[in-house]
Formats: structure tokens, C-alpha cells, sequence
């Protein structure tokens, strides 16, 4: 994967790269919880049993990438139901 910060960084740079991968990583976690959720989706307001009507396409809804974001993480996306 290509990484934006690569180079020397020292310093306040260095602190703040860390700071902003943690919470990248925080944020990835949080839109997959949201999207596994039974709350209506965030991008199109659809509910999760209506996401694949989506007017986006599923994939193609915002939510369809927050699900594969949980998957990356190691956790297996529940089916649509
Ligand atoms: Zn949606």
C-alpha cells in the first residue's frame, strides 16, 4: 500500500503521523460497527434491510465500503439481511 507519509519526519511530524494513523484506524473501525448496525445508513438513509434498493448500488453505497472496512479488519461481514 502506498503510504502519503513516507520520508524523514522528525519531531511534531512524526507525533502527529502516529496520531493521525491511530485515528484513521479509530474512524475505519467505527463506520464498520455503524454499518453492520440496524441503523438506517448514513450516505443514503436507507434501513440495513433495504440496503441492496440502495440508489447508489451495492456495492457502490458508501456503506458497502464501511462493511468491507470491518472486513479488513479481520471480522467477517454479516450477510444483508
Ligand atoms: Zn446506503
Amino acid at each position: 500500500m502506498n503510504d502519503p507519509f513516507d520520508g524523514e519526519l522528525t519531531g511534531d511530524t512524526a507525533i502527529l503521523r502516529v496520531r493521525v494513523r491511530e485515528l484513521e484506524s479509530e474512524n475505519d473501525k467505527l463506520r464498520g460497527i455503524l454499518a453492520k448496525s440496524d441503523l438506517d445508513c448514513i450516505y443514503c438513509g436507507l434501513p440495513k434491510k433495504d440496503m441492496g434498493r440502495c440508489y447508489f448500488g451495492f456495492p457502490g453505497c458508501g456503506r458497502a465500503d464501511d462493511l468491507m472496512l470491518e472486513a479488513n479488519d479481520g471480522r467477517k461481514p454479516e450477510p444483508a439481511k
